[in-house]
């Protein structure tokens, strides 16, 4: 598997690669990898020729000095977990490398980026915006891959890449889970065990909320997350919210036929874990 460190490194290998007629999977990432992302490099590796992953914690896109410092990072894990699925290449840059200038850009995603994640993140999807553009830019793949599990993320970088006439096509990747339905997160191995087993409360009642979606309307679906996740003392509910799939707005009647999106985001501790549920009716 070959490494590279440098934008015009990693550029020339996927300009020649197109050049002699090779299809180009992208899959970034920031590292601390897990199934969840190893689902997403095998999906592009059955889907391409070359598969190129990235390993970059980007400071912009932090709103929490302290949430970066404590990001979990092992690259030599990274490596060998990627090589050893048959991973192609990995762009690992400095910090300089990617931002050599501050970046000043100002994105404007019509409103999408200001609720629930962007709510609470204050200029959280600017910097996810940011550091995408540049590696589309680095690594003009032809299909870049992102998970569900980040779902307002996928609607901002397929707004971004509309925005850019971007000619890459962007892939929405199932949600992986753990054995008790915890959705995996990099962020997962900071919990404590006992944060950790309560932490599986997120998706069964992400699940449960669904099933009683049939008898109850949207205020009571969301008095019963709340209620639910109120059950245990070391979780704390952020935000649930119902939202349209497509254009992210509050569903304002749950019994509308449209498809519709649970998103929630829960503090474990010091530890906020995102989740989400499509809801079908
Ligand atoms: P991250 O390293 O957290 O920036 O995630 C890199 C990519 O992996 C993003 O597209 C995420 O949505 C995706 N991802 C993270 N966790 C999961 C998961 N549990 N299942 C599927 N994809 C995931």
């Amino acid at each position: 598997m070959k490494i590279f460190e440098h934008i015009n490194s990693v550029h020339s290998f996927v300009t020649e690669a197109k050049t002699n007629g090779k299809t180009i999977g992208f899959v970034p990432t920031m590292g601390a990898l897990h199934r969840g992302h190893i689902s997403l490099v095998e999906q592009s590796i059955h889907e391409n020729d070359i598969t190129i992953a990235s390993v970059f914690v980007n400071p912009t896109q932090f709103n929490n000095s302290s949430d970066l410092e404590k990001y979990p990072r092992d690259f030599e894990k990274d490596r060998s977990m990627l090589e050893n699925i048959g991973c192609s290449a990995v762009f690992t840059p400095s910090v300089v490398e990617m931002y050599p200038t501050v970046d000043k850009r100002v994105f404007d995603f019509s409103g999408i980026d200001s609720i629930m994640e962007g709510e609470h993140r204050p200029g959280h999807f600017n910097g996810v915006a940011q550091i995408v553009s540049k590696l589309f830019d680095a690594i003009p793949a032809n299909n870049a891959y992102f998970g569900i599990k980040d779902f307002q993320q996928l609607a901002i970088i397929k707004n971004l890449v509309q925005q850019l006439n971007l000619p890459i096509k962007i892939v929405a990747c199932d949600i992986i889970r753990e054995p008790d339905g915890l959705a995996m997160s990099s962020r997962n191995i900071r919990l404590s065990a006992e944060h950790r087993a309560e932490a599986s409360l997120i998706y069964k009642t992400l699940k449960a909320a669904v099933e009683k979606s049939q008898e109850l309307n949207k205020q009571q679906i969301n008095q019963f997350v709340e209620q639910e996740i109120s059950k245990s003392e070391l979780l704390k509910l952020e935000y649930f919210e119902i939202v349209n799939s497509s254009t992210l707005t509050p569903v304002v009647n749950i019994n509308d036929k449209e498809e519709a999106i649970g998103c929630i985001a829960v503090w474990a501790n010091n530890i906020r874990l995102i989740d989400n549920i499509i809801f079908n009716f």
